[in-house]
């Protein structure tokens, strides 16, 4: 029976495919039959993975220093405890052989099974085990998935036509995606700028989240509809709705197609005032499409991506290749590279996602203060790099002055140690800083005074002035860049860079809806930088906007105070 859920699109275009299940918790894998005949190795497998992470937590307590907190050792004992329990050791086997499934979908429905127990313990003390549960059961994942966060697909189907539907994915999950052709993919949870949402985007497929039942309702290999521009699927359709898409897909490539013919057209209003228009990275992988959108240069590249989905942090000349890939292929073109990113829902370790409040928490730049090597060692590689062309260095969640000051320090004695070295680099290096707080936002001589250009970062700007979380579907409905707290600060930023004379983009979602291209023209912003896909369709935008226009208008926004005329306002803007 045909039915339609609605979420909110994150990255426009029509799917149309088969359905795939990945389980829902953090525990993210793939449901698959496992033949008869093979069932016997199946329960090998996991019982591989379990002697993997066995050996792993003996390996640690054998490793604990004598000075080490007595916790550590009680907690790793804790952990083998729980990997010996037959409730995790054991019963996963019978499931294997009983549903003819495969280890990890077994060790997921058996996890969530134990959760469940879990949370109807009163006792707050045992409640709180169930972390460790996870914590363990995500262990033996990883052994049976060979490498983090792998989700992998099932045998025989080609990816190109199947439609993930997961309850949740991880930014890190979704970017592995890269090193396949699906053709969509929908999740229950996430927001509309979540880090899940951005890598979507970049996929250049379509994309929703936020559809909250899809996992459950939807079942493996149904046909299914994305429409990621109206945020809406159609699981089953009858054959007149799925004749219906198939055309309005075929017209969506063309339209697509006909835009690309503006990669070299420069992008100058109908006033003549040239507008940058610039690509957000995440990987160096991405720099192709990048340049085939006809972006002037990259204004903002996600290096945090390099750290995810491998056991051991990638060394400072591994660092060095990827941003030299970056900056070669960009051909002398501006790159503005900013430091890692990590923390709230990036994380390179597991545990760390249980800080309370992971989006106030250590991430950014307060994350790599308190890793000085770790921060200098990406420091040296950038500078080695900026040798191959134009680089920009940017710098990530800035607050207060000594941020800003300890940041330089460390960039001083990154460049010390290469002149020490004989090595050479750009001496001239513009460094900038992301206006991504509302308090750095309010006291921006904070930044102007020591930095050399801005880039605001809408996602977490409004994240943290609106008060909602970028990764909690439940609040996703209140995200809004028209609120006027929004509009005033943007336009409070503008103006005060533009008297201090320091450039400012925007790189931020805001960027690439174009929606919102004429009115942040109107308030003055002349440099965006989005996602390749996007690039094409605000450029055909900015081509047909002249400022003197926008200007009045987006000034008058700035007075409103009622959401249904602002909406109203910017509708006469666009049309
Ligand atoms: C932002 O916050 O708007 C931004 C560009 O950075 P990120 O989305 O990576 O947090
Ligand atoms: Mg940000």
């Amino acid at each position: 029976m045909s039915f339609t859920i609605h979420g909110i699109g994150v990255s426009g275009g029509i799917a149309i495919g088969h359905a795939h299940l990945v389980s829902h918790t953090k525990l993210e894998v793939s449901h698959y039959d496992v033949p008869a005949t093979q069932l016997a190795e199946e329960t090998a497998r996991f019982d591989r993975a379990v002697n993997t992470v066995r050996g792993e937590l003996e390996n640690l307590r054998g490793a604990v220093p004598a000075g080490a907190p007595a916790e550590f050792a009680a907690f790793i004992d804790l952990h083998l405890m729980i990997l010996g329990d037959t409730t995790l050791s054991v019963v996963p086997r019978a499931i294997i052989e009983n549903e003819r499934c495969n280890a990890e979908w077994a060790l997921k429905i058996q996890t969530d099974e134990l959760l469940q127990q879990f949370d109807a313990i009163e006792d707050s003390y045992l409640r709180e085990r169930r972390t460790d549960v996870i914590q363990v059961a995500q262990r033996v994942m990883k052994a049976l998935s060979g490498q983090p966060g792998y989700v992998p697909p099932p045998a025989g189907d080609s990816d190109r036509n199947l439609v993930l539907v997961a309850h949740d994915l991880s930014p890190a999950d979704v970017v592995l995606f890269k090193q396949h052709q699906f053709a969509s993919f929908v999740t229950d949870l996430g927001g509309a700028t979540s880090h899940t949402a951005i890598v979507a985007r970049s996929l250049n497929i379509p994309c929703i989240v936020a559809l909250h039942h899809a996992r459950q309702l939807v079942r493996e290999n149904e046909i299914i509809i994305v429409d990621g521009t109206q945020g809406v699927i159609i699981i089953d359709p009858d054959p007149q709705v799925l004749a219906e898409y198939q055309l309005r897909q075929r017209e969506f490539g063309l339209e697509r197609q006909k835009l690309k013919r503006l990669r070299d057209t420069p992008a100058r209003t109908l006033d003549g005032a040239d507008i940058e228009l610039y690509a957000n990275i995440e990987l160096p992988g991405d720099v192709a499409l990048a340049v085939e959108s006809g972006a002037t240069g990259i204004g903002l590249f996600r290096t945090e991506f390099l750290f995810l989905n491998r056991p051991e942090l990638p060394g400072e000349d591994e660092q060095f290749e990827a941003y030299r890939k970056v900056m070669e292929e960009m051909g002398g073109r501006p790159v503005t590279i900013r430091t890692y990113d990590l923390g709230a829902d990036k994380q390179i370790d597991d545990t760390a996602r249980l800080a309370p409040n992971p989006a106030l928490g250590l991430r950014a730049i307060r994350l790599c203060l308190t890793e000085p090597k770790r921060f200098i060692t990406q420091l040296r590689a950038m500078l080695r790099a900026s040798n191959y062309g134009k680089m920009k260095i940017l710098i990530p969640m800035l607050m207060n002055a000594s941020e800003v000051d300890q940041a330089l320090l460390l960039l001083d004695q990154a460049k010390r140690s290469l002149d020490a070295e004989g090595v050479a680099y750009d001496r001239n290096i513009p460094v900038g800083g992301m206006v991504e707080i509302p308090a750095a936002a309010l006291a921006l001589g904070l930044l102007t005074k020591r930095l050399d250009f801005l880039s605001v970062g809408t996602n977490d700007l409004i994240q943290y002035l609106l008060a909602i979380d970028r990764t909690d579907d439940t609040v996703a409905h209140l995200y809004d860049p028209l609120h006027p707290a929004v509009l005033t600060l943007l336009a409070h930023i503008f103006a005060t860079a533009g008297k201090s004379r320091i450039p400012v983009a925007v790189c931020g979602e805001m960027a690439g809806d174009v929606a919102l291209t004429r009115l942040l023209l109107g308030l003055g912003l002349r440099q965006f930088s989005m996602h390749s896909a996007h690039l094409p369709d605000i450029k055909q935008r900015v081509l047909k906007t002249s400022l003197a226009d926008t200007r009045p208008i987006a000034k008058k926004m700035l007075r409103a105070t009622d959401s249904a005329k602002l909406r109203g306002m910017l509708e006469k803007l666009n049309a």
